[in-house]
């Protein structure tokens, strides 16, 4: 967590319009003024598809986009939450929490409470309003956004910032959506969402959650285009694909007897082993083993500033999970090619599990438009379906800090 107030120089970046705007909100809804702010960013992933779940690599970044709450803390366990975007309460006992089957943000919000409070972490209740800029359900990870906004509106309401390291906080809110919500995600989307730097991208070993900030030169923004297309098939093909990866790895267990997973198997052996392997099964491997090479590679060449390399490893990416991995669409490859087809357009795949949501562009600044008007002049006459393209920058991670007094 980036506490703003410890921060060398000192960067008031959550009072903005859109906390004001979160401060008028709660006046008309509660009684009296908010005293804290909180917020979780959402993320976008540079390289590192499919590699979570193969003890691999990833390298995303947060983004300038979070779900951000401002509430006053209560004297009791009563949590009174009012959704902005669902113009709806959602109201629950701290000891008394049950899933609710009407409204589904809310158990975000309480796995988060009940993953926090099992870790031995005392809280008291909250009176909140809270709001995203997180496109909902496009592959960006809002629903981490909003697992990490509300672990830091809770620990601040209940003096209790501090208390757990981020990557920790990062697990309890994965485990909420696991455990609590019934959604079967990896760590990276809290992970970068609570660890995110700005003008950094974040290495995690998904094996060990060992991290490392990676500086993203100045010379590079970020473009996104969201397809707005179904993502339907993603999760039957999701569990296809991680059945097609363990049964890689029992297969060429009989021969590389010490490896545990895709993340421990080189492309040499994985070449001099193909005889053992379906064609199905190797294609899935060759995937998941060269996309943990490009994430490594795609560290070195941001270190050495070599963006051209960066774009050329994004593109081979996308090649490999159209190609090999099979979870591209047409959406995704229509909105790539209108990315990639602008000058300025370092290289661009798709983000996210696949076949529909994201695609990312790597991009020099002050082409952002000119990707922008592609995409919206290219990509719905392929697919007929109106895009969204959104510029943005490696953004902090969770921020809370307290209001000032009116
Ligand atoms: P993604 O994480 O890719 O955006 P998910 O389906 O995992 O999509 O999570 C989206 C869900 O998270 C929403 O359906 C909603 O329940 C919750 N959510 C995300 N943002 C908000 C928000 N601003 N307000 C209320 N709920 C939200
Ligand atoms: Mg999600």
């Amino acid at each position: 967590m980036q506490t703003t107030m410890e921060s060398s120089n000192y960067m008031p970046t959550l009072l903005d319009e859109r906390t004001e705007e979160l401060i008028r909100q709660f006046r008309q809804h509660f009684d009296g003024v908010p005293t804290l702010v909180s917020a979780g960013p959402g993320r976008v992933n540079l390289i590192g598809e499919h590699t979570d779940y193969n003890d691999g690599f990833v390298l995303p970044v947060a983004l300038k986009r979070d779900v951000r709450f401002v509430l006053r803390p209560r004297t009791d366990r009563l949590a009174q939450l009012y959704s902005i975007e669902f113009d709806e309460e959602g109201n629950f006992d701290l000891d008394a929490i049950s899933f609710n089957r009407d409204k589904l943000w809310v158990n975000y919000i309480q796995g988060m409470v009940q993953s926090l409070e099992q870790e031995g972490i005392r809280l008291v209740g909250i009176d909140a309003v809270f709001s995203g800029n997180v496109p909902r359900g496009s592959g960006l990870s809002s629903s981490a956004a909003l697992e990490i906004g509300t672990a830091h509106a809770f620990l601040a309401a209940s003096g209790q910032e501090g208390t757990l390291s981020g990557a920790r906080i990062a697990q309890l809110a994965q485990r909420a959506e696991n455990r609590f919500v019934g959604v079967n995600c990896g760590i990276m989307d809290q992970f970068i969402s609570e660890l995110g730097r700005e003008d950094h991208a974040l290495l995690i070993d998904c094996r060990s959650l060992a991290y490392t900030l990676v500086p993203v030169p100045a010379e590079a923004a970020l473009v996104i285009g969201n397809t707005r297309a179904s993502r339907s098939l993603a999760s039957s093909a999701y569990n296809e694909r991680r059945r097609e990866c363990e049964e890689g790895v029992a297969l060429l267990q009989q021969v590389l007897t010490d490896i545990r997973a895709l993340r421990d198997v080189t492309s040499d052996q994985l070449e001099t082993n193909r005889h053992l392997l379906p064609e199905n099964v190797y294609r899935r491997c060759r995937h998941v083993v060269s996309e943990n090479e490009r994430v490594l590679a795609t560290v070195e060449a941001l270190r050495r500033g070599d963006l051209a390399e960066v774009g050329r490893l994004m593109n081979a990416s996308h090649a490999s999970l159209r190609d090999d991995y099979l979870v591209s669409s047409p959406a995704l490859d229509a909105m790539v090619d209108a990315m990639g087809s602008v000058e300025g357009c370092y290289g661009a795949r798709l983000t996210g599990a696949g076949f529909g949501g994201c695609a990312v562009a790597l991009v020099k600044p002050g082409h952002e438009q000119a990707i922008a008007d592609a995409v919206y002049e290219q990509y719905p006459k392929v697919t007929n379906i109106w895009p969204e393209v959104y510029t943005t920058k490696a953004a902090d991670g969770a921020q809370s800090m307290a209001l000032p007094n009116p």
